[in-house]
């Protein structure tokens, strides 16, 4: 059996765990970050598609606005480490970023993979020990205070402890939701764990004729409670189960939760950019110019080719008919659905499949200032672990560079025996 002491004991080599260490040591902690998995940062190295969006231009206001009612919990953490201040530490450690379109800040040359490295020998450089292959299984506080963590075949005695394992998604990458069962055995509350930014399953039996299908530009919406209605503007993708997608993602949390009481219609606005009467001229010229071309044909040249047959059958109509026969019923329920293409969605793929997890930590049991446990003194909570998810856009790294950030400094003040 190992065992180790430090300063400061951090769990989970994520951006979270990685900022947090070297935050702590460079305020003067002997920092250990013990990491489960064989290498830092197996998370951080898929997102953006791997080339890493790190964060997001929106100023304060809307970018709190991306976590949903939480994220005023991350006005403090942002008033001291936001996307500027985020941009300048990334620079000094040799990430120079850009902005792109949306918003969304990427690292100009080196990815997702280059973004890891540079954390990795910024933690190793403020003097923080680096343990792999270490996967904590146990977590007490003695009577004096101070901390015991445990694995299968070591363990740490620590003076602080942060908390940085992630969430319970993509459990591949190591994430796998053990910081939930470390924070409640010290007497946290975990709030219920359900996936967001998730693919959405879907009752209708033609999907796999539509599975790859990605439709660019259209607008998803469905009624939340109260009869108000959400849209969102973006790309749709189809698979053989459901839909996924940009346009879909930042929406999936909140149907998932609706869908998990009762089959919920979505729709999609396949011409969101045209009005009714507008879009009905268009139909009325496309059929009357297309003769005797049959309708299928003439739908091609205003939908991708892969739904037309699909579309067709919903619309009750003969893909062979000639266009400019087209009966005015069939045309308008072309209309109507072209403005409001139907899906019955059931629910979400399973908590692993979600690209963040939503739940967590409690908020109301740390403080925002500090990220410090508000039931046990010494502990520290930081990144996905907290009951805070944000949407597509880079929002999720913010929040992990910043309440890591947090976290890192005030563990890393103060006495050590
Ligand atoms: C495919 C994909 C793409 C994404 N793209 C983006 C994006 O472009 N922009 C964005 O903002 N967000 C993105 N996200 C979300 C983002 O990756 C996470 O929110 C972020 O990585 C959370 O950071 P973290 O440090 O809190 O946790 P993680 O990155 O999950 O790191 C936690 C670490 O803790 C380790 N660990 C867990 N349990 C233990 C234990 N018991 N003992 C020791 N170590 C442990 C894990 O092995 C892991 O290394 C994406 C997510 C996915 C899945």
């Amino acid at each position: 059996m190992e065992t180790l002491s430090a300063g400061v004991a951090v769990v989970g080599a994520g951006p979270a765990g990685m900022t947090a260490a070297g935050r702590a040591a460079s305020s003067g902690a002997d920092v250990l970050l013990l990491e489960g998995g064989d290498k830092p940062g197996r998370k951080l190295v898929l997102t953006g598609r791997k080339r890493c969006n790190l964060t997001n231009t929106l100023p304060l206001d809307e970018f709190l606005q991306a976590y949903g009612r939480n994220g005023r919990f991350l006005r403090n953490a942002y008033s001291r480490f936001f996307s500027a201040e985020l941009a300048a530490f990334l620079s000094e450690i040799g990430v120079d970023t850009a902005r792109e379109r949306g918003g969304r800040i990427y690292p100009v040359r080196g990815g997702a993979e280059g973004v890891r490295m540079a954390l990795r020998t910024y933690a190793e450089s403020t003097g923080t020990r680096i343990r792999l292959n270490r996967r904590v299984r146990r977590l007490t506080r003695k009577d004096d205070g101070t901390f015991l963590l445990g694995g299968d075949v070591f363990r740490v005695k620590a003076v602080r402890v942060i908390l940085a394992t992630g969430g319970a998604s993509w459990p591949q990458t190591g994430s796998r939701g053990d910081g939930y069962a470390l924070a409640r055995s010290l007497g946290h509350t975990v709030e219920t764990l359900h996936p967001a930014l998730v693919p959405l399953r879907c009752a209708e039996g033609f999907l796999p004729r539509l599975k790859g299908l990605r439709l660019r530009n259209v607008r998803l919406s469905y009624c939340r409670r109260g009869k108000k209605r959400s849209e969102f503007f973006g790309e749709v993708h189809f698979t053989d189960f459901g839909i996924s997608g940009p346009a879909v993602f930042p929406a999936s949390g909140e149907i998932g939760e609706l869908a998990a009481k009762g089959p919920l219609e979505v729709k999609v606005n396949l011409k969101p950019a045209l009005e009714r009467s507008t879009l009905e001229a268009r139909l009325l010229r496309e059929f009357s110019a297309g003769g005797a071309e049959a309708l299928s044909t003439v739908l091609e040249r205003l939908l991708p080719r892969q739904l037309v047959p699909v579309f067709l059958e919903r619309a009750g109509a003969t893909a062979g008919a000639p266009a400019a026969e087209t009966p005015r019923a069939t045309r308008k329920s072309i209309l109507s659905l072209l403005q409001a293409f139907p899906l019955t969605v059931t629910g979400t793929l399973p908590l692993e499949r979600g690209m963040v997890t939503a739940g967590g930590v409690r908020l109301t049991e740390v403080d925002p200032a500090t990220m410090e446990s508000r039931i046990v003194p010494g502990l520290y909570f930081c990144g996905e672990l907290l009951d805070i998810d944000g949407t597509t856009g880079g929002f999720n790294l913010q929040a992990a560079f910043s309440t890591g950030t947090l976290a890192g400094e005030a563990a890393g003040r103060g006495q050590y025996p």
